[in-house]
């Protein structure tokens, strides 16, 4: 573990001079795309954009997307395509995006990659922004892998604290007391859609249209396979390594 942090600090000089550009994370359901998507955002100082938590904020605001989304959401299915992208397309306007960012849990559908491939291509012809950066950055697609039965371990685990969102794991980093959180000592909540059924039911739904998205991007040359199971941070420097190669390529 010491050896890994003295490894990342020795990285973090070269990986300061890197613009990362635009990259995905891919993965199932608790493969940890939120955690590291958090650790990079630090590090690179790029948003973390997850149509998950877009989706949870419209619910939270009681938006009409978010209106339509809740039912679909708490089942474990996809909310349609063509939302879906534009509230992503809403998002990519905002100007924090121009040196990059993380998108996490899109694109979740082989549609949803065509449309941001497609956007991709037009903004590299036409938005000023990126005139800055030599040729336009391509995307970098990140899939992180873990096994069935840790997943399944990790989700159904996964309980947060409403008062200050702190995220627990029943079985894997349980709060000290019963179910209260340590710190407020609210009791914890369990998303709608972490009970058991609705992640099989996700992970149905992962399997059937998410895991081509990962083939599609999988054809490129620039994507980044990486073994979720092992420490966060080894996760961690596994992509900032990969991402920081590839883009000295780019
Ligand atoms: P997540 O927090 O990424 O696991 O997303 C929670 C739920 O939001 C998913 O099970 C879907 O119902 C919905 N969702 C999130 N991202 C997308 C997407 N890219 N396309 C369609 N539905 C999505």
């Amino acid at each position: 573990m010491v050896k890994v942090a003295e490894g990342l600090q020795a990285e973090a000089t070269s990986w300061k001079q890197i613009i990362p550009g635009p990259m995905l994370l891919m993965g199932a359901p608790g493969v940890g795309k939120g955690t590291q998507a958090k650790g990079i955002m630090a590090a690179w100082g790029i948003p973390h954009i997850s149509t998950g938590d877009l989706l949870r904020d419209h619910r939270l605001n009681g938006t009409p997307l978010g209106v339509l989304a809740t039912q679909i959401m708490d089942s474990g299915k996809l909310v349609p395509d063509d939302l879906v992208n534009q509230m992503v397309a809403e998002r990519l306007e905002r100007p924090d995006t121009v040196r990059g960012y993380i998108l996490d849990g899109y694109p979740r559908t082989l549609a949803q990659a065509e449309w941001l491939d497609q956007r991709l291509r037009d903004q590299q012809s036409d938005d000023s922004r990126l005139a800055a950066v030599p040729g336009g950055l391509p995307l970098i697609a990140v899939s992180i892998q873990v096994s069935y039965t840790q997943l399944l371990r990790r989700i159904t685990g996964r309980r947060n604290c409403p008062t200050c969102q702190r995220i627990y794991n029943v079985y894997l980093q349980p709060p000290k007391f019963d179910t209260v959180c340590d710190v407020e000592g609210t009791p914890l909540v369990q998303r709608a859609d972490d009970v058991e059924a609705v992640f099989h039911e996700r992970m149905r739904t992962y399997t059937a249209l998410t895991a081509p998205v990962v083939d599609h991007y999988r054809a490129s040359s620039r994507f980044v396979e990486v073994d979720g199971e092992q420490p966060a941070d080894e996760v961690m420097a596994g992509i900032m390594t990969a991402v920081a190669r590839l883009r000295s390529q780019t």
